[in-house]
């Protein structure tokens, strides 16, 4: 027999019941499957764990976790089924604890059993959600924004994969200028009854199991190509192997090792990236500097780029073997829109150590890199007059850069003297200010 049986008591603790919010709302279970004489244990092995499940409910997700260190197998067993493995979940990097790949059951699944092929450190840590079947109110997608000739595609905001009101934003939300997309797969199925209880479950592991602040994701994208905003535009988010900073996340909802995205969904990846390039001056088919980590990265890149730099704290197969090497023709497809071929026409795009955005703005352009290096700003018209400017400096704590105001409307001339001599210049194209 491979695995030895060790007899456990099983303490269920925390909540052992589960925690209704209200009637509409999901419902949460956290327990843990404690061990008893561990010394003696070579193996890991759990009796049956029993399940509630609500006929009512989408599906049930369970996330585990140890608490310390632990570099052995997990594999699980739901009810008649066969043993399965259990992945480690890729966007983790906490150095005391070990996190599990979500496991999405379907609704009536009445246990789970747990081995391993160590003698686990602790406890296994267990929580079940139950997620009730959402009910989308009408006209729940995020509002439109009227900052690129790119069209918004359509979005299912919070207020629509959360319609409970449950789901909270980051209190403390951290403002970045993305200068790179970084796309991701879920590694959970490319299938669901309930996409947006599938947004919530993301959202509740990375709350409630990881200990962030909000889901990690900026966007998600389910297979039917309907895209959801997760923490949204020009927020900082937990995704990119601790090298978050001007980065954008974007998830493809599905197992990207073992299945293939839909064409649907690409078509709105494309979009999405396209609107997120124009907004944020992204030139989709170019490579450039990531501050954070300091190496020169495709603008849009797969998760998986970021493995072996220096500031990365995991290794991942994300996007997944079926979506990455999709990533060529995806920069491609996205540069070939007009939309965008019209606006960089208008940018600058070259290597400079500034990006500038909006561009074109309403009045105000945000600066962003080491300010420090600035020795003298000019903005010209057209015709070589010099045009007054307003600058605020913005010094934080891991980037500088500033807010630059610009009264009048049209196409101007910034350029940028650094302090080593080198002098570089952007085109600004002004709307009328807000
Ligand atoms: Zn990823």
């Amino acid at each position: 027999m491979k695995y030895i049986l060790v007899m456990l008591a099983i303490f269920f603790c925390v909540n052992s019941g589960l925690t209704q919010y209200n009637s509409s709302s999901d419902r949460s279970r956290d327990f843990t499957v404690e061990l008893k004489n561990t010394p003696t244990t070579s193996y890991f092995n759990s009796e049956k764990i029993q399940l509630s499940f609500d006929v009512s409910a989408s599906f049930s997700t369970i996330a585990v976790f140890v608490n310390a260190p632990f570099s052995g197998q997990l594999e699980y067993q739901l009810e008649g089924q066969t043993w399965r493995p259990l992945s480690r979940y890729h966007e983790d990097n906490h150095p005391t604890r070990e996190i599990f790949e979500l496991l999405f059951l379907p609704n009536q699944t009445t246990s789970v059993q747990f081995r391993s092929d160590r003698a686990l450190p602790s406890g296994l840590s267990i929580r079940q959600l139950m997620l009730t079947k959402t009910d989308q109110p009408q006209n729940a997608t995020a509002s439109k924004r009227e900052d690129c000739v790119c069209p918004q595609p359509d979005i299912c905001g919070r207020s629509c994969w959360c319609p409970t009101g449950n789901c909270p934003t980051d209190p403390t939300p951290v403002a970045t200028a993305p200068s790179h997309i970084i796309v991701h797969h879920s590694a959970s199925a490319s299938t669901s009854n309930d996409f947006p209880a599938v947004v919530r479950s993301y959202w509740d592991f990375h709350v409630n199991v990881n200990g962030w602040d909000d889901i990690g994701y900026n966007w998600l994208i389910d297979g039917a190509g309907v895209i959801y905003e997760g923490r949204g535009s020009g927020t900082q988010g937990a995704h990119f192997s601790c090298m978050n900073t001007e980065t954008t996340g974007i998830c493809m909802i599905g197992n990207f090792e073992n299945s293939t995205p839909t064409p649907t969904a690409i078509t709105a990846l494309e979009n999405l990236i396209a609107w997120e390039a124009c907004d944020k001056m992204i030139v989709p088919a170019d490579s450039s500097n990531h501050i954070t980590s300091g190496a020169l990265l495709a603008n849009i890149s797969g998760h998986r780029d970021g493995n072996n730099l220096p500031a990365s704290c995991t290794s991942t197969v994300c996007p997944g073997v079926n979506l990455y090497p999709l990533l060529q023709g995806i920069r491609q497809n996205v540069t070939d829109k007009a939309c965008l071929n019209d606006l960089v026409a208008t940018r600058d795009i070259e290597h400079t150590p500034f990006r500038i955005f909006p561009n074109p703005g309403n009045g105000q352009f945000q600066i962003a890199g080491d300010i420090h290096q600035i020795a003298a700003l000019h903005i010209f018209s057209q015709t070589g007059q010099i045009i007054p400017f307003n600058l605020n400096l913005l010094i934080g704590s891991t980037s500088t850069g500033g807010i630059l105001h610009l009264p009048n409307p049209g196409l101007f001339i910034l350029k940028i003297i650094r302090k080593n001599g080198s002098v570089t210049t952007h085109k600004l194209l002004n709307g009328p200010a807000n």
